[in-house]
């Protein structure tokens, strides 16, 4: 994929991370007009509202339609803001480009279906739309090549500004956010693409307005490019999404308190700081690496001494007793029982497969 330059994309000109700001619906040209009023402001580039929402259930509600397209041009006529909104078919491709919407992006029940990505990028193709910027939502569920495989598709047409929206992923467990935000996976995305733009949404990772702030900040310290944010004038009253809109007032004052993290520290001290730090990094994971191997090598000679006595590979209550060992003494160095457990679970079943490839060797 291209280098992208967000700057170059025609939707802002500054420093700043790209600020899409909006209600989640498009619910009555009053209620766009007056949230838009209020988000005017050099730190929110897009105003967004969805005009066609997928929803969980049928019943609820489920957009206005082409009218809310009006009203986001009404907002760019009268405020001077770009403006985005969700499309998920070529009728709504043909529609956004129809009115010109600045940004188009994928929903995340979109970007989990293939064929219904192609339909959207072969419309964009067919309605001349490969100049528009394109943000791809995660798929509901954590699947990374799937994430990715969506921005190919339309790479592949010829979409060229193409970014990314991480907005968490869902699951069955009942977890203090709506969507577990399995950061990971967003690094890996940005470590294996880094020149699409990555933006976050806290607001369907959180579910909860209290929870915005806190995830948008996580956010910039993992250097995302960009955040979305739902707002509306009266969030209570919004028909969809209303627990985790803020009032225009306090997205702004979000955007205003984070803290600016620059990608490159200026300052030598800093530098020096990090370097040495980075070093030292560096040489902890050399004989990290040293250690382990040596302990395989122990493991492959075990297995050498079982095969000889003919001996089970795995031996159960051994491994149990190692576990526990091992967890207890980890905790006591302040590591996590849950990282420790899988460190060990991975180190173990690296042991397992040699002894076990030994096993069926002619030697
Ligand atoms: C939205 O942005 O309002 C939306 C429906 O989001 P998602 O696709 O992330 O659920
Ligand atoms: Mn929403």
């Amino acid at each position: 994929m291209e280098i992208v330059d967000l700057n170059k994309w025609g939707i802002k000109n500054d420093d700043l991370p790209l600020g899409i700001v909006g209600p989640c619906s498009a619910e009555t040209e009053e209620q766009m007009m007056a949230t838009a009023k209020d988000l005017v402001h050099k730190n929110v580039h897009v105003f967004r509202a969805g005009v066609w929402k997928p929803r969980t259930k049928p019943g609820t509600f489920e957009g206005v339609g082409e009218p809310g397209l009006k009203w986001l041009c009404k907002v760019r006529d009268t405020y001077g803001m770009k403006v985005g909104t969700e499309v998920a078919t070529d009728e709504h491709v043909r529609l956004a480009l129809k009115y010109d919407i600045d940004v188009l992006w994928v929903g995340a029940r979109t970007t989990v279906n293939p064929f219904a990505v192609q339909e959207l990028a072969d419309a964009l193709k067919k309605y001349g739309g490969l100049d528009k910027p394109v943000l791809v939502k995660n798929p509901i569920n954590p699947d990374l090549d799937l994430w990715i495989g969506a921005l190919e598709r339309f790479s592949a047409v010829g979409v060229t500004k193409l970014g990314a929206i991480h907005r968490g992923f869902s699951t069955y467990e009942k977890i203090q956010y709506r969507n577990v935000p399995k950061w990971q996976i967003p690094i890996e995305f940005m470590r294996r693409l880094p020149n699409v733009p990555m933006v976050c949404d806290p607001s369907h990772i959180g579910g909860k307005r209290d929870l915005i702030y806190d995830l948008s900040q996580t956010a910039l310290n993992l250097e995302f490019d960009g955040l979305m944010i739902e707002s509306h004038e009266k969030p209570d009253e919004a028909w969809s999404d209303a627990s985790q809109q803020v009032v225009p007032a306090r997205a702004i004052e979000i955007t205003e308190e984070l803290e600016l993290r620059k990608a490159k520290a200026e300052n030598s001290a800093t530098i020096n700081k990090l370097d040495a730090l980075r070093k030292q990094i560096d040489e902890l994971d050399h004989r990290l690496i040293a250690i382990l191997a040596q302990r395989m090598d122990v493991a492959k000679e075990i297995g050498q001494v079982k095969k000889d006595s003919n001996v089970a590979v795995l031996q159960a209550s051994r491994w149990d007793e190692l576990v526990g060992d091992r967890t207890e003494k980890a905790i006591a160095q302040g590591l996590s029982e849950e990282f420790t457990t899988r460190f060990l679970t991975a180190i173990h079943q690296e042991s397992i497969n040699n002894q076990d490839k030994l096993m069926h060797s002619s030697k």
